[in-house]
């Protein structure tokens, strides 16, 4: 049976400490405080909001996970360093599962292994 998921039915990673998981659930959730929520609330201004690489976009969680050109090669060193390969998500949900189902097979074959 798989572990509930974070935002994928209001559960929790099994496994994961406390703040790993508060980190997920405000990342599926765009909780986290990037530029654009915090231009959104008013928190910074419009002229703020763009990344802090300095590529010139936006900063979304979208953006620094996955689309910045200068953090997202970042999670294909991520991978390699892991000894995970796979193709490159274009969603965050994708990505959190894509991370989430690899440390979960990892975990079953180390106890299996035990
Ligand atoms: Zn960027």
């Amino acid at each position: 049976m798989a572990p509930p998921v974070v935002g994928m039915g209001g559960g929790y990673v099994i496994g994961v400490p406390m703040k790993v998981s508060v980190l997920a659930w405000r990342l599926l959730r765009n909780r986290l405080p990037t530029k654009d929520n915090l231009a959104a609330r008013n928190i910074i201004s419009q002229e703020s909001q763009f990344c802090v690489t300095g590529c010139g976009d936006v900063e979304t969680a979208q953006h620094l996970f996955l689309s910045c050109p200068v953090l997202a090669p970042l999670w294909g060193l991520v991978r390699s360093w892991i000894g995970m390969s796979s193709a490159d998500p274009v969603s965050l949900q994708d990505h959190f599962l894509q991370f989430t189902n690899y440390t979960s097979r990892q975990r079953q074959l180390h106890f299996t292994k035990c």
